[in-house]
C-alpha cells in the first residue's frame, strides 16, 4: 500500500468551469522550464534534421548498421540518428531494424509483457479537442463521473473477476474531477480488496493516471496517494496543428502548459512519466522526432527520461469525422515503423500499445519491442460492472471505439504460445525503483533481473487465481522455463525466489523482490 500520510498542500479550488478555464494555468510553472522563452521542441531544427537525413543516402546500409549497433549497446540515439532511421525506406533495412528492435527489447526487458487495464473514471470535460468524444458541447456523449462506490464496483470486476493488478485511470479535465477527485479515486482503488473466484484476496497494486497537466502542488498530492506513472499525451507537437485542434479559449489550448507537464511532475517527485503522440493528427515523422526531443529535455533537466511511451492512434469517436478525414492518418506498416524506431532510439523506455489497435497490428508490435499491453479492456464509464463482456461497446458512453476485444485470458494464452510470459509485476514503485533509479537499473540490466523474478511470481498468482485448466496447462511450461532460467542465470537469488514461489503456490499473495 502506498504511503497514505496526509499533508496539506495548497491545491487551488475553482468555483466554476469558467473560473477554472481562466485561472488554472500557473504561468511561472511553465516559464521556469523554458529558459529565455526557448522551447525544447524547435520546429525548424526538427524539419532541418529530417531534411538532412532524407538528402544523404537514407538507405546506406553502413550508416544504418552503425546506428543499430548503438541501439544494441542500449545507448539513446541522437536526433540525427533517429532522423536517419525515420528516412529509411529499403525493405531489407527496415526488417533489420525490426530484428534489432526485438533484440534490444529482449536485452532490456527479456520476453515479458506487462499487463494492465484502463479504468475510465469520468468524462466531464471543459475542453473541446476536435478529435475526442468527451469534448465539451458534444451532445452525443452521456456524462458521468464514478462515485467511490462505483470505483469499488469496477475494481471488483477488474481485480476480482479478470485478475488485473495494474490500472491506468483516465479522467477528462474538469474542476469537479480535478486533483481531489483523482486522489480519492486512487485511494479507493488501492484500498478495495476483493476475493478472486478461488477465494484469494486480491486488489489493485498500481494505479497509473492519464489526466490533464497539473500544477506542481497538485502533483505532490498525487505522489502522496501513491500514483504510479503520470501519463499525458501531447497529441501533436506541431504548434499550428495544436492550435487548430485545441481552441485557444480552453485550458488545453495552451501548448506550453502541456509540453511542460512532465517537468512539473518530476519537480513534484512523480518521477515515472508517460509520453505519447496521438498519431494521425500531423506528419508522423515530425511527431516522432519531436517526442524524442521532449524525452531528451527531461533527461537534460532531470536526468530522467520517459518511463513509458504510448502510441495512441486516432480512432473513430462520437460526433467527429476527423478520425476518417485527417490527411495524416497512418497505416499499420507505418505504425509498426514508429514502434520500431522508438524502441531503437530510447532502448530503456517501456512501450505501450493498447486495445485501440486491431489484434493483428498489436501482435506485430509485440514482435518488435513493446513491453506493455492491456486486455479485457472496457473504456465506457462504469463499463466493467455494467457490461457483461469485452465485446460490448457503446459509442456514446466511451471516448472512442476499441478494436482489440480479446479477453485477458485469451491474450495470455496467445502470448504463451509465442513463449512470452505475462507479468503483473507492480514492485518497481513500491520498492523505490522509479525514475532515474529504474532507468539506470534498466540500462545496466539490473531491473530486468527483478522484473523477471516478479513476473514469475505474479504470473504464478494469476494462473492459480484466475486461469482455466486449459490456460494453465498451456502456460505452465512457459513459467517453468522462466523459473529454470532464474535457477541457471541468477543462482544467488534462486533459493529465495523458489521459497517465495512455493509460498505463493500454498496461497500467500503479493510477495515481491
Ligand atoms: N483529458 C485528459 C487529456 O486530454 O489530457 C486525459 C484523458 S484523454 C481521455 C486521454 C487521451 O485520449 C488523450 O490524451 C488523447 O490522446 C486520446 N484520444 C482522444 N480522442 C481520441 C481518439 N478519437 N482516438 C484515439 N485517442 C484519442
Ligand atoms: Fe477532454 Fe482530454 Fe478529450 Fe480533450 S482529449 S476533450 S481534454 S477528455
Amino acid at each position: 500500500m502506498p504511503n497514505q500520510t496526509e499533508t496539506r498542500h495548497p491545491i487551488r479550488h475553482f468555483a466554476s468551469a469558467a473560473d477554472y478555464r481562466k485561472n488554472f494555468i500557473v504561468r511561472e510553472q511553465i516559464d521556469k522550464y523554458l529558459p529565455a522563452g526557448k522551447h525544447f521542441v524547435d520546429e525548424k531544427e526538427i524539419f532541418g534534421k529530417l531534411d538532412a537525413a532524407s538528402g544523404t543516402q537514407p538507405n546506406d546500409p553502413a550508416r544504418v548498421r552503425a546506428i543499430l549497433a548503438k541501439s544494441r549497446a542500449i545507448e539513446t540515439l541522437l536526433p540525427e540518428e533517429t532522423a536517419a532511421l525515420i528516412q529509411v525506406t529499403d525493405r531489407g533495412l527496415l526488417e533489420e531494424m525490426a530484428d534489432t528492435a526485438l533484440a534490444v527489447k529482449k536485452a532490456v526487458y527479456d520476453n515479458r509483457i506487462v499487463m494492465f487495464a484502463p479504468l475510465y473514471m469520468s468524462n466531464l470535460c471543459v475542453n473541446r479537442c476536435t478529435y475526442c468524444g468527451f469534448r465539451c458541447g458534444n451532445e452525443e456523449q452521456k456524462r458521468r463521473m464514478l462515485t467511490m462506490d462505483e470505483v469499488k464496483q469496477e475494481v471488483e470486476v477488474l481485480a476480482g473477476k479478470i485478475g488485473h493488478k495494474r490500472l491506468i485511470a483516465v479522467y477528462g479535465e474538469h474542476p469537479d474531477t480535478s486533483t481531489d477527485y483523482i486522489a480519492e479515486t486512487i485511494r479507493t482503488a488501492y484500498a478495495h480488496q476483493v476475493k478472486s473466484p478461488r477465494g484469494a484476496v486480491v486488489g489493485i497494486r498500481r494505479v497509473n493516471v492519464n489526466a490533464a497537466p497539473l500544477p506542481v502542488e497538485d502533483l505532490r498530492v498525487l505522489k502522496q496517494v501513491g500514483i504510479g506513472t503520470f501519463q499525458v499525451f501531447q497529441e501533436t507537437y506541431h504548434r499550428e496543428t495544436y492550435a487548430r485542434l485545441h481552441p485557444a479559449d480552453t485550458v488545453k489550448g495552451d501548448y506550453d502548459w502541456r509540453t511542460t507537464a512532465f517537468h512539473r511532475a518530476l519537480e513534484a517527485g512523480v518521477d515515472d512519466v508517460g509520453m505519447g503522440v496521438l498519431y494521425g493528427l500531423y506528419d508522423w515523422k515530425f511527431e516522432l522526432l519531436a517526442s524524442l526531443y521532449h524525452a531528451r529535455d527531461l533527461e537534460r533537466q532531470f536526468n530522467i527520461g520517459p518511463h513509458t511511451i504510448s502510441f495512441p492512434r486516432l480512432e473513430p469517436a462520437s460526433g467527429t469525422d476527423l478520425p476518417t478525414t485527417s490527411p495524416y492518418l497512418i497505416d499499420d506498416d507505418t505504425f509498426r515503423r514508429i514502434v520500431i524506431i522508438t524502441r531503437l532510439s530510447v532502448p530503456y523506455t517501456g512501450m505501450i500499445v493498447t486495445c485501440r489497435e486491431r489484434p493483428e497490428s498489436r501482435d506485430a508490435c509485440v514482435a518488435c519491442g513493446i513491453t506493455q499491453m492491456d486486455a479485457s479492456s472496457n473504456i465506457a464509464i462504469k463499463g466493467y460492472s455494467d457490461f457483461a463482456s469485452e465485446q460490448h461497446q457503446e459509442k456514446d458512453r466511451q471516448q472512442f471505439v476499441l478494436s482489440d476485444t480479446r479477453t485477458l485470458e485469451e491474450m495470455i494464452a496467445h502470448l504463451a504460445r509465442e513463449g512470452i510470459i505475462t507479468s503483473f509485476c507492480t514492485a518497481g514503485y513500491r520498492c523505490g525503483r522509479t525514475g532515474g533509479c529504474i532507468m539506470d537499473a534498466l540500462k545496466t540490466g539490473k531491473e530486468g533481473k527483478f522484473c523477471k523474478i516478479n513476473a514469475v511470481l505474479t504470473f504464478r498468482e494469476w494462473l492459480d487465481d484466475f486461469a482455466s485448466a486449459a490456460t494453465r496447462a498451456l502456460c505452465e511450461p512457459v513459467l517453468n522455463k522462466e523459473l529454470e532460467g532464474i535457477r541457471e542465470n541468477l543462482p544467488k537469488f534462486y533459493p529465495t525466489v523458489k521459497e517465495h514461489y512455493d509460498r505463493i503456490c500454498k496461497g500467500e499473495r503479493d510477495l515481491f523482490f
